[in-house]
């Protein structure tokens, strides 16, 4: 059958009127300017352009960094009582909120995501964050604490507490797969503990993040709190790594940049946290109940074209069903259809460019030279080069690419196992250790595989559930530290002790 991509537009006033803009500008110090240097920005499922972004570099990076600085000890932001600072994060949910269609359709427009995923999952993720940390902007306290040793002179005594202060100007690097929700993680606790941020969106998907932070603007947030640079990783996100003002990067991205920021880090010991890249592991027991899991691991491994970074991409599944299993999830994955994001009839949306969908296709026909069987997909679309078909593989080893690489794109690998001990084995496999899901009925085996696997995340019959409470990070090469929850809160914070003789 001849595959076919229906043109689709946007519907809302809102996103047409950041479309028809010839230029979407950079945001510094409260100033939006548009820059003399720019780049393209293309639909993924047409290839046709969609907007042209302000390039920055680090005369741009130089100037969002002072203006940060500037503002953190403004009276306007360092002095914002903790009751208003809770105020405009709400108002910046309310406010993402109202206008969620338009920016769920400007996100499918330049990431190729569906529409149900961006407006439903991903918006609706990003809505909970700010409204999850602004409860906490009210609730920051240290603690008052009675040393053990005595001060002289003879008589006095020391009383000491502790404070908790924003750690400073936080550079926001964010990657293309979930570009609102990714930036919306860091700034609503970055904004909570009181922090500046200049916001680095990736340069493939840069558009949501400018309506973002008109939103933040309008909401009230004190000029230079938040500042937005679009431009490539290798010049304006190399400057803010490497920049000795900026206190710390929040990033995710792929582990190699990770790498690359520890050593940009150097200059000034600056905090990091590092949501890196995954090879998840699906385990799925002889007991599991099957239509549950099939159609639960399809979702884990082909939602967002298998662009998440806790994909489900190495599927193991116990002797007794895995012919059954294996059937029945190549039938589930044949039946995905594909289209533009916008098309309500598209279950799946393009990869994010073509060359990336060549990147997935490269590595899938090194695994078929290798050796690995194609059960179902294996194929991109010719004439629609940013489209790759599910794609089932069968006999794969644990040396094949297939297997150790972060394909990050909508191929699965099945392979089978005996028991548990081998399957832990096999599933610790990984320089990643992002997350894994286990599918079964028996409650004493979900217990003791999510204690054996080694990941940041386990997951019990569900996969790539995610909240504002739970605390979320990788293991191993999968990054440092977690996002969310208090623990995530932690990382924009300084704990400071307040020492005195009384
Ligand atoms: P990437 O590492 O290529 O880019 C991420 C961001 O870093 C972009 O904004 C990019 O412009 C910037 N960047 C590139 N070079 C830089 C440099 N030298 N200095 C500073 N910044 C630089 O990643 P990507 O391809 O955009 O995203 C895919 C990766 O992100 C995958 O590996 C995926 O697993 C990972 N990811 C991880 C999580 C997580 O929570 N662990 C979530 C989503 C995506």
């Amino acid at each position: 059958m001849t595959f076919t991509v229906k043109p689709c537009a946007p519907k809302t006033v809102g996103a047409k009127a950041v479309l028809s803009r010839p230029v979407q500008p950079v945001w510094i110090g409260g100033e939006w300017r548009i820059l003399s240097d720019t780049f393209d920005s293309h639909d993924p499922a047409t290839g046709e352009l969609l907007t042209r972004l302000s390039r920055a570099g680090q005369a741009e990076a130089d100037q969002a960094v002072e203006a940060a600085n500037r503002s953190l000890i403004g009276a306007d932001w360092a002095g914002m009582l903790p009751a208003t600072r809770q105020a405009l994060l709400w108002k910046i949910a309310d406010l993402i909120e109202a206008h969620a269609d338009e920016l769920a359709e400007l996100e499918c427009l330049d990431q190729g995501k569906t529409y149900a995923t961006a407006r439903f999952g991903e918006l609706n993720g990003a809505i909970a964050q700010f409204r999850y940390y602004a409860g906490y902007a009210t609730k920051l306290s240290g603690q008052t604490i009675t040393p053990s040793i005595g001060y002289a002179p003879a008589g006095k005594q020391v009383m000491a507490y502790t404070r908790r202060e924003p750690v400073g100007v936080v550079a926001a690097i964010v990657p293309w797969n979930s570009p609102l929700l990714m930036a919306a993680m860091k700034l609503a606790p970055a904004l909570c503990a009181g922090c500046t941020v200049i916001l680095k969106p990736a340069e493939e998907t840069s558009l949501t993040a400018v309506r973002f932070c008109e939103l933040i603007e309008q909401a009230g947030a004190p000029a230079g709190v938040v500042n937005l640079l679009t431009g490539f990783g290798h010049e304006v996100g190399e400057a803010l790594g490497t920049h000795p003002d900026v206190a710390k990067v929040a990033f995710t991205g792929s582990t190699e940049i990770g790498r690359r920021l520890l050593g940009s880090a150097q200059v000034n010991l600056k905090k990091l946290t590092l949501e890196l890249g995954g090879k998840s592991p699906a385990i799925v027991m002889n007991d599991a109940d099957l239509d549950l899991t099939v159609s639960g691991v399809a979702r884990g491994i082909f939602a967002n074209s298998g662009q998440v970074c806790v994909a489900a991409s190495r599927i193991y599944v116990q002797r007794g069903i895995y012919d059954h299993f294996a059937q029945k999830f190549a039938e589930t994955a044949q039946s995905l259809r594909l289209g533009h994001g916008l098309d309500p009839d598209s279950e799946l949306g393009p990869l994010v460019n073509a060359g990336h969908a060549r990147h997935v296709a490269d590595i899938v026909d090194a695994g078929r030279a290798s050796g690995a069987e194609v059960l179902t997909g294996g194929t991109r679309e010719a004439d629609h080069p940013s489209f790759y078909h599910p794609t089932v593989l069968t006999n794969v080893r644990p040396d094949m690419a297939v297997m150790r690489e972060e394909i990050f794109g909508p191929v699965a690998t099945l392979t089978p196992f005996d028991d548990a001990d081998e399957v832990v084995a096999m599933a610790n496999d990984t320089q990643y250790g992002l997350a894994a899901s286990v599918w079964t009925e028996n409650l004493s085996a979900a217990h003791r595989l999510g204690a054996q696997v080694r990941a940041g995340t386990v997951w019990v019959n569900c996969h790539s559930y995610f909240s504002p409470e739970l605390p979320k990070g990788g293991m191993k090469a999968s990054g440092w530290g977690v996002e969310n929850g208090a623990f995530g809160l932690d990382n924009y914070l300084e704990n400071k002790t307040v020492c005195m003789l009384v």
